[in-house]
């Protein structure tokens, strides 16, 4: 509907999406004499608040972007700065049309489909039906906004967290009425703290702000401000152009430009714990970049609604952390996003380990539990629906014929196609066992052709190409020899990578971020992640999983595997490592991203995101600084960083040198 899902769900990011774009439809009806409000699914929230608010200061509670769409804001639960004072906008959906599997319209509410209807409020973007309408139920905008905001320098983070906790806990003391609204914003830089009050009499307003500076440090700024509702939802949003004037943006329904980043989000239920705030500030300061960590309040109005109500299950929680980093070159993506990881692994033992699907994270392992908890036991039934709808919308799924990518699991037999996008290009398996690739217009010049082992004797078919779950894309035949793969086994990581034909006449093997893991360009694993290019590593230059050195002639590169080992690949060798680093027995499960370093002490180790250590070279008693090079022949060298003949390690064609003493 808005297009904003975090992860581009709705915008083709995963294979094989149906795009149904609901721009035009966004319509709003407002009927103020019952009450209501009709809105279409395209609609987006700014021009909602706009006009909503026309109609006698009307508005409903929904979120804090002016351009989310309320189709999947209101489909996931739909949370903003209303939520203690008038709950989701779940809460407030009184009915819904809805196209549904069968491809039947029907007005749904609490007395008609009614298991829909539950399902669809706090479970339901683009699963079991599509809705063409909302009917909601309108609340009075706060007659006055009143704001605090208070910021300080990172060195009072610790006790800023502390006093947040404390008052959101500790009810006794604080006895917050649900007109107030206490926000924290952490990041490596500063630490914020918004206190937001609804309503004229300020008294209580004055009364929070005194509890939560009395304890604290002075804040190096504090701003405080009046507002009427609709001012205070657009200038939050920063979206007023050069003259103020963000009501004409929005009504003209303008874009801003986008920007990448990666959100994770957790609920909280008790405090975090001091050794955790210590873990997570440590964390936080160790990294570079923009990184913020979002504490908003969850409980209040929320709270009140029955659990089972509806789809929506996180009613009993205080508060939920969202950790957003954002990043502007594609080369820092990974760097970031272990960043990220590493302090939301800080503080997830001390949350419920629940999550807010609107804040969605393909990432999430076991998700079902996360995002609905017990309520998946109620949502499998009408899961049945996704599927239908997929065949509804797409008849040709069971055929390769129109599919572009061959999915985790799947089988490619003789005769069949995968065909790009724009159905010019196709990738057939023939009958002689070859992938060969084609242009529609010209069937006879194959553009690419994959080889066949010439070690194999007595090939026959049937051949079956299969993108297996440990990630290898392999062609057997009838015997069940291979024939011929894209050896990009990685069998720890079960089911990550798909196999794709590309409008650039380009075969892919891309992993679950669509990065390039093989291509038939090249023929071999693809060294393009991270720091290609680059042949030496220093001290504090960590390379995270998937990353590489390559050597300047770019024939050798070690690569951090998804495993936790390092690896010596040759760009002529057909993809199979020449060189693998162990894992230490000792460890037990052992967790991604794994970071290789020079450590310390001058050696060279790999850890994984819990601190444990997975491999070391053990042989460094070098002082000063040391360098690892990695140099055309493909001989890995550790050497005394000022010079280059005091060795400490190396390592050529697999043999390892190992130097006791420098
Ligand atoms: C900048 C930004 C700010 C945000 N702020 C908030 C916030 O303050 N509060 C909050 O709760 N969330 C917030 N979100 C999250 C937002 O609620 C979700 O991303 C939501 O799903 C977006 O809805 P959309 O229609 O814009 O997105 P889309 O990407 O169009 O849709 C999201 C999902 O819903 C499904 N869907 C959309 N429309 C329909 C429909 N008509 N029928 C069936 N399925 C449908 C899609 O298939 C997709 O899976 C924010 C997101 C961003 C990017």
């Amino acid at each position: 509907s808005g297009g904003h899902s975090y992860e581009g769900y709705s915008l083709g990011s995963v294979p094989n999406n149906i795009i149904i774009n609901f721009g035009k439809l966004n319509h709003i009806h407002v009927n103020v004499h019952d009450k209501i409000v009709k809105i279409g699914p395209g609609a987006r929230l700014g021009p909602i608040y706009y006009k909503l608010y026309q109609h006698e200061k009307h508005t409903i509670p929904g979120g804090s972007c002016p351009w989310v769409g309320i189709g999947g804001l209101a489909l996931g639960g739909g949370y903003g700065l209303l939520a203690r004072l008038h709950g989701l906008l779940v809460d407030h959906v009184l009915e819904m049309k809805v196209v549904n599997a069968q491809g039947d319209l029907l007005a749904i509410s609490a007395s008609h489909e009614s298991d829909l209807f539950w399902a669809l409020r706090g479970a339901g973007g683009g699963s079991f039906a599509i809705v063409t309408e909302f009917t909601l139920r309108l609340v009075r905008a706060p007659l006055l906004v009143t704001r605090l905001k208070a910021v300080w320098h990172p060195n009072a983070t610790k006790a800023v967290m502390k006093r947040y906790q404390l008052l959101m806990f500790n009810t006794s003391l604080s006895n917050f009425s649900n007109n107030i609204f206490l926000q924290m914003s952490v990041m490596k830089e500063q630490i914020t703290i918004s206190i937001t009050h609804y309503g004229p009499a300020i008294r209580e307003f004055n009364r929070t702000v005194s509890l939560m500076l009395a304890t604290l440090p002075t804040p190096k700024t504090t701003n405080t401000y009046q507002q009427d509702w609709l001012s205070f939802v657009y200038d939050l949003s920063d979206i007023a152009d050069a003259d103020h004037n963000y009501r004409k943006l929005l009504l003209e329904n303008a874009t801003l430009p986008t920007y990448e980043f990666k959100s994770k989000h957790l609920y909280f239920d008790k405090p975090i714990s001091d050794h955790s705030i210590d873990q997570l500030t440590r964390h936080l300061s160790l990294g570079s970049g923009r990184l913020c960590l979002e504490f908003n309040p969850w409980d209040g109005y929320i709270n009140t609604i029955p659990i089972d109500a509806t789809a929506f299950r996180h009613r009993q929680y205080k508060f939920g952390i969202q950790f957003t980093d954002y990043w502007n070159h594609t080369y820092d993506e990974q760097r970031q996003i272990n960043w990220l990881e590493r302090i939301y692994t800080s503080v997830h033992n001390d949350s419920t380990k629940h999550s807010y699907v609107n804040y969605i994270d393909r990432d999430v392992p076991n998700w079902m539990n996360v995002y609905y908890d017990t309520h998946t036991r109620y949502l499998p039934r009408n899961v049945r629906c996704v599927v239908l709808l997929l065949f509804v919308h797409n008849g040709d799924q069971m055929s390769f014929d129109g599919k572009s990518s061959l999915l985790n699991g799947e089988e490619l037999h003789v005769g069949e196609r995968l065909t790009s996008p724009d159905e010019k290009i196709y990738l057939i398996l023939q009958t002689d066992g070859h992938l060969a690739i084609f242009r529609k217009d010209d069937p006879n010049q194959a553009l690419w052709k994959s080889t066949i082992d010439s070690k194999l004797s007595n090939i026959q078919g049937p051949f079956v190409l299969k993108m297996q779950e440990n990630n290898d894309a392999v062609v057997y035949d009838g015997k069940g020899q291979t024939i011929w793969h894209t050896a990009t086994r990685c069998p720890d990581f079960p089911g990550l990578f798909h196999l794709e034909i590309d409008d650039d006449e380009g075969c892919y093997v891309r992993g679950r971020k669509n990065e390039i893991v093989w291509t038939s360009y090249t023929g071999i694993r693809c060294f393009q992640e991270g720091k290609e290019g680059m042949s030496v590593l220093d001290k504090g230059q960590d390379l995270y999983t998937n990353q590489c050195l390559v050597s300047p002639n770019e024939k050798v590169a070690l690569m951090v595997e998804l495993d936790g080992r390092i690896a010596l690949y040759k760009r002529d060798n057909y993809g199979e490592p020449t060189w693998q680093s162990t894992i230490t027995p000792t460890v037990s499960s052992i967790e991604e991203p794994f970071v290789f370093k020079i450590t310390d002490d001058n050696n060279i180790a790999v850890y994984d995101i819990k601190g444990q250590l997975i491999w070391k070279t053990n042989v460094s008693c070098l002082d000063g600084d040391s360098r690892l090079v990695l140099e055309d022949d493909g001989r890995l060298l550790l050497h005394a960083k000022d010079d280059a003949n005091i060795h400490i390690w190396s390592m050529k064609d697999g043999s390892i040198v190992h130097y006791k003493s420098v």
